[in-house]
């Protein structure tokens, strides 16, 4: 998407996000709430729906223009962990799914009617290590059976639909680990009235996220997405996009950090004359800015090549290693710059810090960014 373009998506996400304010996510991180006031404004401007093509009621906008939306959002202090789900998670319906499920459930989800936030993979004894998770999808007549247990299931309680990986074949019937899953959408509202139970995880952040049970939901064969057993190839194809709009989120922290910073620095006179003033306060918020430029330059080479449909595996990853390493530099300058007010809630900092923090273990932890670009781009033996 051209520049000119972007940026008055940016303006429009900043103006938004001005009805939004500190105390606003302050308020919300101390009763554990979730956004539900910022969803709503984001779903009806339609920001949410960016990646939902036209023809079911979406704006039908590339990946740059969904990662500017979420980085606007970084960077004016919010969060868009409440949401961001909605726009990738879509991708698995849009381009593995049947015509009369895209027709069934995209419109429901651009017009806000619907809410597709829940994205169950992870389990207890599986976490990073997909393909060993043990949640069961058994066929019985027109429908699945589903047994098992999903953790960090984010924003489950705020979402009427699930995108969810089970085993259909046994692992050990299957030829490859990755065959013998499949994904399916679930209907949250109906599960719930059969068998399937959410619990709350409280987190060092504000972050909705829960475990979730189920015990003998019956899953309609229809909501099977593609074809039986391949469920993983499709949650795998959704992996850059996810990789790459978390990277613009950290972007957004990084830049929210440095702002914040250097506006602090420039005001707060001790020994009579401005911190900023000192290379010791100075040097960490440059080094800092010189890495989130860096990082930035990977996130828009990886959405360049995303968006001419080449492969963008390593770039999405290293730019979500690089963004993820520049917010979490960034975070360190600004809370150190604040001295002992960047502690204190009042100022932001400490929440920002502890949001983004996240990003150095999930969606996708660094270790396994890095053990990525040694087996697949540097040709070294695979380590696990
Ligand atoms: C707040 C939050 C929200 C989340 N939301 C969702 C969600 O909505 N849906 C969902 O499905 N999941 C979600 N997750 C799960 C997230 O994707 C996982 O936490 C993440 O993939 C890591 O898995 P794990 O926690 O089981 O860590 P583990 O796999 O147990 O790993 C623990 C540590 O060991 C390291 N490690 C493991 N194997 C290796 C190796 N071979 N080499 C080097 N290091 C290794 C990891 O890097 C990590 O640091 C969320 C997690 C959190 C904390």
């Amino acid at each position: 998407m051209r520049e000119d373009e972007l940026r008055e998506i940016r303006d429009a996400v900043r103006k938004l996000c001005e009805g939004f304010p500190g105390d606003y996510w302050r308020a919300l991180d101390r009763e554990g709430r979730y956004p539900s006031e910022f969803v709503a404004a984001l779903t009806e401007a339609g920001f949410l729906s960016a990646l939902i093509p036209e023809e079911y009621g979406g704006s039908g906008l590339p990946l740059s223009a969904a990662a500017a939306i979420l980085q606007e959002i970084h960077r004016s202090g919010g969060n868009g962990a409440a949401c961001h789900a909605q726009m990738y998670v879509m991708g698995t319906v849009l381009r593995h799914g049947s015509q009369a499920q895209k027709e069934r459930y995209l419109p429901a989800i651009a017009s806000g009617e619907l809410r597709l936030q829940a994205f169950a993979v992870t389990e207890p004894g599986s976490g990073t290590d997909t393909t060993s998770l043990r949640t069961t999808a058994r066929r019985d007549g027109e429908r699945y059976i589903v047994n098992g247990q999903k953790i960090w299931t984010s924003r489950a309680e705020h979402s009427d639909l699930m995108i969810l990986l089970a085993r259909t074949t046994a692992r050990d019937e299957v030829a490859k680990r990755t065959d013998g899953l499949s994904v399916f959408i679930l209907d949250m509202r109906e599960a719930l009235d059969s068998g399937m139970t959410i619990r709350p995880i409280h987190t060092m952040m504000n972050h909705a996220t829960t475990e979730i049970f189920f015990d003998n939901v019956p899953v309609p064969a229809d909501n099977l997405i593609g074809e039986e057993g391949k469920g993983f190839r499709y949650v795998l194809s959704g992996m850059n996009a996810e990789r790459i709009l978390i990277a613009a989120e950290c972007i957004g922290d990084a830049q929210w950090f440095i702002e914040t910073a250097t506006t602090y620095a420039r005001e707060r006179q001790v020994f009579g004359r401005p911190i900023g003033q000192n290379q010791g306060i100075q040097f960490p918020i440059a080094q800092a800015y010189a890495h989130m430029r860096g990082a930035e330059l990977m996130v828009r080479e990886a959405i360049r090549l995303y968006e001419a449909g080449q492969n963008c595996g390593a770039e999405a990853n290293m730019a979500k290693l690089l963004a993820a390493d520049a917010s979490w530099e960034a975070a360190n300058a600004c809370l150190q710059t604040h001295g002992g007010f960047g502690f204190a809630e009042e100022y932001d900092v400490e929440r920002k810090f502890r949001e983004t923090r996240l990003y150095q273990v999930a969606p996708i932890s660094t270790n396994l960014i890095l053990a990525h670009l040694a087996e697949h781009v540097l040709g070294l033996p695979r380590s696990y």
